[in-house]
């Protein structure tokens, strides 16, 4: 069997479209744009890809985007009075704050700060309670995005088997969390699970987000199972030159699979695709403006 490629980067066209058309609505009907605020502090070359990747799609998407780019040593309290005042600013309907902060931050603490109804990434512990408890909230963009893919090409997700490999707050618990909502019988793996390949095998669906290079092989996977690579990592390409692989083992797990995310070009476009389309539902909420999320 040779799987289906689900083409990640094709979706996100297109919610990034539906979001520019309603972004359009929301400027006539408020006379402003939806504003989005990013947060970087220092220079991670890596973080900074990702802020200039997210300012682009942003004004694409027709919204205002406002980058706040401060120095490596700035204070945890410099940085929670920015917080607060983007939280007061009128202008900024969601805040995201580059993750990860330098260490002598308290992510926690600064993630805590910001106004739940401004928190687009979905961190904040109440939309993290909220999603746990099953109310509406802010989802993480990567695994919405995830199960967006998912939902596109099973539909109903229901009594399916899928095995997250991966315990994160940003991925592994809010996407176990999604396809609990779907009603799919879920198992958590993180690095103590016991007998990875075994317990991957009984999954209808995977989700990989380890950030392991091709850990998950072919011969783990359950014929004809969906397969998500979450997973990003930079590996040597010979002649000096590198190349990204997901955590999947790509040419073995399609030969198994029964549709697979490719990396690059699978769960990754998805996640800014899927901020702007949070940032846009925060700015309804924020101008108290209905949005049917069956237009996204
Ligand atoms: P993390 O380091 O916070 O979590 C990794 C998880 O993997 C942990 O829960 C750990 O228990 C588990 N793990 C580690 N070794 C394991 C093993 N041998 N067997 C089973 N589980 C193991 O990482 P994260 O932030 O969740 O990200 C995971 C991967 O996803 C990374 O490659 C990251 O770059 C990528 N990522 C991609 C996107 C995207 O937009 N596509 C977004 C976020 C993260």
């Amino acid at each position: 069997m040779t799987a289906e490629i689900i083409d990640g980067k094709n979706f996100a066209a297109g919610l990034r479209a539906r979001v520019a058309t309603l972004a359009r609505s929301f400027a006539e009907a408020t006379g402003r744009a939806p504003g989005l605020a990013v947060v970087l502090v220092g220079e991670d070359p890596a973080s900074q890809v990702y802020v200039r990747a997210k300012h682009k799609a942003t004004t694409e998407a027709g919204m205002e985007s406002f980058e706040h780019r401060l120095p490596a040593d700035t204070g945890e309290e410099a940085l929670l009075d920015l917080v607060r005042a983007l939280n007061a600013d009128d202008a900024v309907d969601g805040i995201l704050v580059q993750l990860p902060l330098p260490s002598h931050i308290d992510e926690n603490a600064v993630i805590a700060a910001i106004d739940p109804g401004k928190d687009v990434d979905g961190f904040h512990p109440i939309n993290a309670g909220r999603l746990a408890a099953g109310l509406d909230g802010f989802v993480p963009c990567t695994p919405l995005g995830c199960l967006m893919l998912l939902r596109d090409r099973l539909g109903d997700l229901s009594g399916l088997d899928a095995v997250v490999i991966g315990r994160s707050n940003i991925v592994g618990k809010p996407m176990a969390q999604l396809l609990l909502q779907q009603s799919c019988t879920v198992t958590i793996a993180h690095s103590r699970t016991r007998d990875l390949p075994d317990v991957v095998r009984r999954a209808d669906i995977v989700v990989a987000a380890v950030g392991r290079p091709e850990m998950v092989k072919g011969g783990w996977l359950k014929p004809g199972a969906a397969v998500i690579d979450v997973g990003i990592n930079r590996v040597a390409a010979g002649e000096g030159k590198t190349r990204l692989v997901g955590d999947v083992d790509f040419a073995e797990a399609v030969e198994v699979a029964g549709a697979i995310t490719p990396v690059p070009g699978g769960v990754g476009p998805m996640t800014i695709a899927v901020l702007l389309r949070n940032t846009l539902v925060a700015a309804h909420r924020h101008a108290g403006l209905a949005l049917t999320p069956d237009a996204l």
